[in-house]
C-alpha cells in the first residue's frame, strides 16, 4: 500500500476547467470517499489518478514517486468501474487473469494469484462460469477481482455499485469495506450516495464544481459541516 497525495490539480478540458486546484492527502491504507454531485469532477479527478486523462497542472504522487506522468500500468493501481465490461466469452478465471496475461506471468504465477482472489471473493466454484451466467453481485466481485489479481498499491473506484438493486448494493458496501480490511490496500472510492460515504469511508471529500468543500471523517462533516452545501449534501441540519 502507499499514501496518496493530490497537490493543487487542476484539469481543464479545452478551455473549460473542471478541476481547479485540489489539494487531498490520503495515508497509508486509507478508505477515501470522494462524494458530490454529478458532474463536479469526482470521475476526471478518479482518472487522473488512474493515469486514464493527463493532468493540466499540480502533482499527484502515490507512494513517494511522482506520476504524472507515468502511464497507467507503471502506477501500481488497480481500478474498478461502474460499467464493469467483463470479456463475455472468457471464463471467470480468465477474465482475472486477463491482465497478468498480458503482462506475460507464467502460468504458476497466474494461478498463485488468482485462487486466492477467488476465494477471498467467493468465486472459487464459479471459476469456469462465463459472465452471462452469473448474477450481478458476482460480476461486480469478479471485476474487483480482476483489480484484486494485480496486487495493487492502490484501488479505484469509480462508483461500483451503481448499477446493483438497492439489496445488493448495501450487501456490497460491506463486502468492500470487509476487503478492504482484509487486503489493507489504500483506497479512493467515488460515489454520489451520501449514504455510502458515511457508512464507508475513513475520511470523505466532498466536491463541488471541480473544488473541495471539505474533507473529514463521516462524523466530522456531519456535526460541523462547514457551509450549507456540506450539510445538505451530508444530510444534517447546519
Ligand atoms: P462526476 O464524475 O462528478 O459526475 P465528471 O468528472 O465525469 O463528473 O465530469 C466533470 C465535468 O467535466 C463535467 O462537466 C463533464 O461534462 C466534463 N467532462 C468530463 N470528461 C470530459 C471530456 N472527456 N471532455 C470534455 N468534458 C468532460
Ligand atoms: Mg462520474
Amino acid at each position: 500500500m502507499a499514501s496518496v497525495d493530490i497537490v493543487d490539480v487542476q484539469k481543464s478540458f479545452g478551455s473549460h476547467p473542471v478541476i481547479k486546484g485540489v489539494n487531498v492527502h490520503i495515508e497509508d491504507g486509507e478508505f477515501v470517499i470522494l462524494v458530490g454531485p454529478s458532474g463536479c469532477g469526482k470521475s476526471t479527478l478518479l482518472r487522473m489518478l488512474a493515469g486514464l486523462e493527463h493532468i493540466s497542472g499540480g502533482e499527484i504522487r502515490i507512494g513517494d514517486r511522482v506520476v504524472n506522468d507515468l502511464p497507467p500500468k507503471d502506477r501500481d493501481i488497480a481500478m474498478v468501474f461502474q460499467n464493469y465490461a467483463l470479456y463475455p466469452h472468457m471464463s471467470v478465471a480468465d477474465n482475472m487473469a486477463f491482465s497478468l496475461k498480458l503482462k506475460g506471468a507464467a502460468k504458476s504465477e497466474i494461478d498463485a494469484r488468482v485462487k486466492p482472489a477467488a476465494e477471498i471473493l467467493g468465486l472459487t466454484n464459479l471459476l469456469d462460469r462465463y459472465p452471462r451466467q452469473l448474477s450481478g453481485g458476482q460480476r461486480q466481485r469478479v471485476a474487483m477481482g480482476r483489480a484484486i489479481v494485480r496486487d495493487p498499491q492502490v484501488f479505484l473506484f469509480d462508483e461500483p455499485l451503481s448499477n446493483l438493486d438497492a439489496k445488493l448494493r448495501v450487501s456490497m458496501r460491506t463486502e468492500i469495506k470487509n476487503l478492504h480490511q482484509r487486503l489493507t490496500t489504500t483506497t479512493v472510492y467515488v460515489t454520489h450516495d451520501q449514504i455510502e460515504a458515511m457508512t464507508m469511508a475513513d475520511k470523505i471529500v466532498v466536491m463541488q464544481d471541480g473544488r473541495i468543500e471539505q474533507v473529514g471523517a463521516p462524523l466530522d462533516l456531519y456535526d460541523n459541516p462547514v457551509n450549507l452545501f456540506v450539510a445538505g449534501f451530508i444530510g444534517s441540519p447546519a
